[in-house]
C-alpha cells in the first residue's frame, strides 16, 4: 500500500530521480560533495518501503551510528511503515548483530565481550608475556604495534607476511614470531571469550564464508543493501558486502573518490572506481548539482580539488544563489588572536540571528582546538565536541563496565584483571594469581552462575592490605546477578557499582570526583532504554572504539544550542551554515609530514580532507590562521598560509583585516 505522502518527482531533481526508483539489481551513485548522495538514499529506503519491501529486509550500512539513525528518522517522516526494523548502522554493528546469534559456530560463546582498543593492547601484553618470545635481543613490535599490524592485514584481506614485507620491512627479521603471536592472541580471544574490533568484521566475514547456511540466510533476508560513504570502504567492508548482497543481489551504493579520506586506515577507494568492474551490470548514475552551498563556497572547493591529478573529473554547478559573500580569508597574528577571532565572529552572528547549531569550527588536528575550547568557555559561548577522548574511554566509565562486563562474561580476563587493580594493595602479580584461581572454579566454567561470587572470591587469598575492598568488590558483583544466576538490568547494575565500592574509589583518587559522578549519572541514564546487560554493552563498545559518534550526554544535549568543535575527518556527511576552518598553515594542513613525504600522494589525501571540509558550509565560511606560532616546540615560529589556499587564484577569497589586539 504506498503511502502516496511523498511526491518523489518534486523532491529530487532528475539524476536522484532515477537512482531512487532504478529497477532492482546493482547501483553505483557517484558525485561531488552536497550533491544529495545520502538524501538519495533515504528517499530510496522509503520508495522501497513505498514498494511492499519489508523493512528487515532492507540493510542500510552508514558511517556512523548516529547518521543510520538519522536517514531512519527521514525515512520514518516519509513513510506509514516501521522504519526502526530496518537493519542500519555502521559495518561493525551489523557484524556484531550476526555475531550475537552465530558466535557458536565461531568458538565463542554466546556473551561475548568486545574488547576496545585499550584492552586490546592489555590482552596483547598478557599473550606476549608468556609466549616465550625473545623480545629483548631482536627489536619486536610493542603490543600496540602489534596490534596495528594485524589489523591492517584484517582490514586489507592481506597476509601477515605481506604486510609486514609490505608495511614494516624493519619487523622482516621477527616475522616467525609475529606469526606465532598472531595464532596465540587468536586462541587467547576465544578463550577469554572477547573480540577485538576488527574480529566484528572478520568474522562475520568468516562465518559467511564457511557456512553456506547462513550465507543464504542472510541473503534471503537482505533483499536490498545500501552504502552510504562508499569510498571509504575497505577491502574487507567491501567481502562484507559482497559476501551479503550475492552476485545476484540489489545493491546500491554512494560515494564521492573526492572525499577519499581514510587510505591510512587501510580504506581502498579502488572499491568504488572499480566498483563496475565486479559488478558489471551495475548502473551508474551522476549527479551534478550541488544543493549545499552558496556558488562562492562551491567555486572555492572546485579549484581545490582540481588542484588533485588521480580524480574523476567532476562538473558541480551550485544549484543555489549567491548571497554575496566570498569566503573570508583571515589571517591573525597568534592562535589566540585567532581563537578570539573565531569567539568574537561567532557572537557577532549570534546577533544576527544564526543558531549557534548551524555554526561548526572545523580542524584537522584535535589540539588545534585547545584555545578555542579556552576561549569559549571564557565568553559562555556553549559548544560540543565531537573528538578527542571520548566519552566512553574514560577510566571510571571503562572501570564500571568491567564490573559489567565480567558479571556477564565470566571468563572476561582484561576485565577482571582491569577490576581487581582497582583493589588497593593488588598489582599485578597478585591480579594474575586471582585470575587462574577463579579459572580453576566451577563459576568461570558454568554456563549460568551457579552460586554468588562472594562465595568464590572471598576464600580467596588476597594481600592483607585488599582484604575489606576484596570482599566489598565480591559482594558488589552479588549485586549484579539475581538469584537465578541471572544478570539484571543495566541501569540496577550501574546503580549497584557506582554507589557502593566504585564511589569510595572515585574519592579516594581523583580530584574531579563530582564530575566523573555526573558521567556515570548520565551513564546510568543512557543505559536505562536497554533490559539486556550485553546488547547495553555492546553498544558501548561500539560507541567507543570506532569512529566519531557522539556520547549520550551530549545526545541528550543536542536539542541545547551550541557550536560544534570537530575534525575535518568526523565532519564528513555534515553540513552547517557557518564553518570556521582554523589552523590553515602549511605543516598543520597540510600535515607536516604529507609535506616532508615529499610524493603526491599524501599531499592528495590531505587535499580530499581540505574539500571535504570547505564543502561543509551552506553560507558561510571563514578560513583563518595564525601569522606566528607560539605554541611551537623550538619557541615561536612564523606560519605560511596553507597551500590550499595561496595556490588558488586570488579571486575566490575576500582578505579581511583584523586589527591587531585580536
Ligand atoms: P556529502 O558528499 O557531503 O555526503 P551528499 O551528496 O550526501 O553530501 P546530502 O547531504 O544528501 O549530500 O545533501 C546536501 C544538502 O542538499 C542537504 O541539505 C539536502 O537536503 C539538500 N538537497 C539534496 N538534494 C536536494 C534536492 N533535490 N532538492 C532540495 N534539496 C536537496
Ligand atoms: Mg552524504
Amino acid at each position: 500500500e504506498p503511502s502516496n505522502r511523498i511526491d518523489y518527482k518534486a523532491e529530487l531533481n532528475e539524476q536522484q530521480h532515477a537512482a531512487v526508483t532504478s529497477p532492482p539489481g546493482q547501483a553505483l551513485v557517484i558525485a561531488g560533495a552536497g550533491s544529495g548522495k545520502t538524501r538519495t538514499l533515504t528517499y530510496r529506503v522509503a520508495w522501497l518501503l513505498d514498494n511492499g519491501i519489508q523493512p528487515e529486509s532492507i540493510l542500510l550500512l552508514t558511517f556512523t551510528n548516529k547518521a543510520a539513525r538519522e536517514m531512519q528518522e527521514r525515512v520514518q517522516a516519509l513513510v506509514t511503515h516501521d522504519a526502526s526494523r530496518i537493519w542500519g548502522g555502521t559495518f561493525h554493528s551489523i557484524g556484531n548483530r550476526i555475531l550475537r546469534y552465530n558466535a557458536e559456530r565461531l568458538g565463542y560463546r554466546k556473551g561475548f565481550s568486545i574488547m576496545d582498543r585499550e584492552d586490546q593492547k592489555d590482552l596483547m601484553e598478557t599473550v606476549l608475556g608468556s609466549s616465550g618470545i625473545d623480545t629483548t635481543t631482536y627489536r619486536f613490535p610493542k603490543a600496540e604495534v602489534l596490534g596495528d599490524i594485524f589489523s591492517l592485514a584484517d582490514n586489507t584481506l592481506c597476509s601477515l607476511k605481506e604486510i609486514i614485507h609490505t608495511r614494516y620491512p624493519y619487523f622482516e627479521e621477527v616475522a616467525s614470531g609475529i606469526l606465532k603471536m598472531r595464532t596465540l592472541y587468536q586462541e587467547k580471544k576465544r578463550e577469554t571469550n572477547c573480540m577485538d574490533f576488527d574480529d566484528l568484521l572478520a568474522l562475520t566475514v568468516q562465518l559467511l564464508e564457511e557456512n553456506e547456511d547462513l550465507l543464504e540466510r542472510y541473503r534471503r533476508q537482505f533483499e536490498f543493501v545500501l552504502v552510504d560513504e562508499y569510498q571509504d570502504t575497505n577491502s574487507l567492508q567491501c567481502r562484507m558486502v559482497e559476501l551479503l548482497t550475492g552476485p545476484q543481489g540489489n545493491l546500491m551504493v554512494v560515494g564521492d573518490d573526492a572525499q577519499s579520506i581514510y587510505s591510512w586506515r587501510g580504506a581502498d577507494v579502488s572499491n568504488i572506481l572499480e566498483f563496475d568492474q565486479h559488478w558489471p551490470r551495475a548502473r551508474v548514475h551522476k549527479i551534478e548539482v550541488n544543493y549545499r552551498s552558496v556558488p562562492e563556497v562551491l567555486n572555492l572547493a572546485n579549484a581545490a580539488i582540481a588542484m588533485n591529478r588521480g580524480q574523476i573529473p567532476k562538473n558541480l554547478l551550485p544549484a543555489r544563489e549567491s548571497k554575496g559573500m566570498l569566503p573570508a580569508l583571515v589571517s591573525l597574528d597568534s592562535s589566540s588572536a585567532q581563537a578570539a577571532f573565531v569567539a568574537q565572529r561567532i557572537l557577532e552572528l549570534q546577533d544576527e540571528g544564526v543558531q549557534l547549531n548551524d555554526i561548526a569550527v572545523l580542524y584537522r588536528a584535535h589540539f588545534h582546538s585547545m584555545e578555542i575550547q579556552m576561549e569559549l568557555t571564557q565568553r559562555g559561548i556553549p559548544f560540543q565536541i565531537t573528538s578527542g577522548l571520548r566519552f566512553f574511554e574514560q577510566a571510571h566509565v571503562k572501570d564500571v563496565a568491567a564490573f559489567m562486563k565480567f558479571a556477564v562474561n565470566r571468563q572476561d580476563e582484561v576485565s577482571f584483571m582491569r577490576m581487581v587493580r582497582l583493589c588497593e594493595g593488588i598489582g599485578n602479580v597478585s591480579a594474575a594469581k586471582l585470575w587462574q584461581e577463579w579459572l580453576k572454579s566451577d563459576a568461570a566454567k558454568a554456563e549460568t552462575m551457579p552460586t554468588s561470587f562472594s562465595e568464590v572470591l572471598i576464600p580467596m587469598k588476597v594481600p592483607k592490605k585488599a582484604k575489606t575492598t576484596w570482599e566489598q568488590f565480591a559482594y558488589t558483583l552479588d549485586e549484579l546477578i539475581d538469584k537465578d544466576g541471572k544478570s539484571v538490568a543495566p541501569a540496577q547494575m550501574i546503580r549497584s557499582i557506582t554507589e557502593g565500592v566504585y564511589e569510595d574509589y572515585m574519592k579516594s583518587k581523583f580530584k574531579n570526583y563530582e564530575q566523573r559522578q555526573q558521567d556515570l549519572e548520565q551513564l546510568s541514564n543512557f543505559s536505562d532504554r536497554f533490559t539486556d546487560p550485553l546488547e547495553f554493552l555492546s553498544q558501548l563498545s561500539l560507541l567507543s572504539g570506532v569512529d566519531t559518534d557522539n556520547n549520550p550526554a551530549q545526545q541528550a544535549q543536542q536539542d541545547r544550542d551550541a557550536v560544534t568543535l570537530t575534525t575535518g575527518h568526523q565532519a564528513k556527511g555534515l553540513e552547517w551554515n557557518v564553518v570556521f576552518a582554523v589552523w590553515l598553515a602549511d605543516g598543520m594542513f597540510p600535515h607536516k609530514r604529507a609535506i616532508d613525504e615529499g610524493g603526491d600522494s599524501a599531499l592528495e589525501e590531505e587535499r580530499r580532507l581540505f574539500y571535504v571540509t570547505v564543502t561543509r558550509a551552506k553560507d558561510e565560511l571563514y578560513l583563518t590562521y595564525p601569522v606566528i606560532n607560539h605554541q611551537a616546540r623550538d619557541g615561536d615560529i612564523m606560519m605560511r598560509p596553507s597551500r590550499f589556499i595561496t595556490d588558488l587564484p586570488k579571486d575566490l577569497v575576500e582578505v579581511w583585516n583584523v586589527k591587531s589586539g585580536w
